[in-house]
């Protein structure tokens, strides 16, 4: 699978599920640009190594996905947009009637709005260069729902609905829109919770992955983020070119269930 001469823009991507998609449109041959809302040295430097494994055009932009302006920034700097894949994402944990309204309007601007605002951006992109794939990363929580994350939830299944509305737009046309749901995927976020878990609930660290972080995957193993990156490398192929406006779960079972 060559996607030599695509560019594929990814939000949030300087770590977990976007850097690792990253890598898996590098190593395909796409340039690539990586993003997140910091402006440090390491991301630069991210940027570079990247570049220099795969052998491709990598750079690095920052643009805080809460800000509608800046989403489109993003896509205009680019230059090329042949590839969106809108990944950006946050969480909190809180019951509704307690949820802080400044965390709720921040996911939804994370996890939601950044995408309809790079969309809008990218598609004249895809229209000129007659070629174009939209890639939302989801969530098993854009097809099922858990206690305590109502705003990540209403995102999430916010984007598994914008995916098939930009698909019944873009249908005619050589441009796919597809969601990747996810299970529990190990990031470094996730891996650094283990510890804490392992002393709260007095287990061993495979007590806890099994027990507490997979209940509700039936594999009991975590997804990665290079099996991510291969499913979004996928939904580029020609192979995928009918497959358009629906989900990939790659969640170990978990909406089986
Ligand atoms: P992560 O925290 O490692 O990555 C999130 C990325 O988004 C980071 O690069 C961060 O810098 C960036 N980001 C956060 N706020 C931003 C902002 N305002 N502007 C620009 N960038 C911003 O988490 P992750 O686990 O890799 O999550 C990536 C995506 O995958 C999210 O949309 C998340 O909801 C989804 N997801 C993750 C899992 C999982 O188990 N890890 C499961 C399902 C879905």
């Amino acid at each position: 699978m060559s996607l030599q001469g695509k560019t594929a823009v990814i939000t949030g991507s300087n770590s977990g599920i976007g850097l690792g998609i990253a890598h898996e449109m590098a190593r395909a041959g796409a340039s690539v640009v990586i993003n997140s809302f910091t402006d440090r040295d390491e991301d630069h430097d991210l940027a570079k190594s990247i570049a220099k494994e795969h052998g491709v055009d990598v750079r690095y932009i920052q643009a805080d996905m809460s800000k509608g302006d800046e989403a489109r920034a993003l896509i205009e700097k680019a230059g090329a947009c042949d590839i969106l894949i809108n990944n950006a994402g946050i969480q909190h944990v809180a019951p509704i009637d307690e949820f802080p309204v400044a965390k709720w309007d921040a996911i939804i601007a994370i996890n939601l709005n950044s995408a309809f605002h790079t969309t809008a951006v990218a598609l004249p992109m895809m229209r000129k260069a007659g070629w174009g794939r939209v890639v939302n990363i989801a969530s098993a929580h854009g097809l099922t729902a858990s206690p305590y994350k109502s705003a990540y939830i209403a995102a999430k299944h916010g984007i598994v609905g914008m995916t098939k509305a930009v698909a019944l737009e873009t249908a005619e046309e050589p441009i796919t829109a597809n969601a990747i749901c996810p299970g529990y995927v190990l990031t470094p976020l996730v891996e650094a919770q283990i510890p804490d878990t392992m002393k709260e609930y007095g287990m061993d660290r495979e007590t806890v992955i099994r027990e507490v972080m997979l209940k509700r995957q039936p594999s009991k193993e975590f997804a990665t983020v290079e099996q991510m990156g291969g499913t979004a490398v996928f939904l580029c192929s020609d192979a995928a070119a009918q497959i358009t406006g629906t989900t990939i779960s790659v969640d170990g079972g978990w909406t089986a269930l």
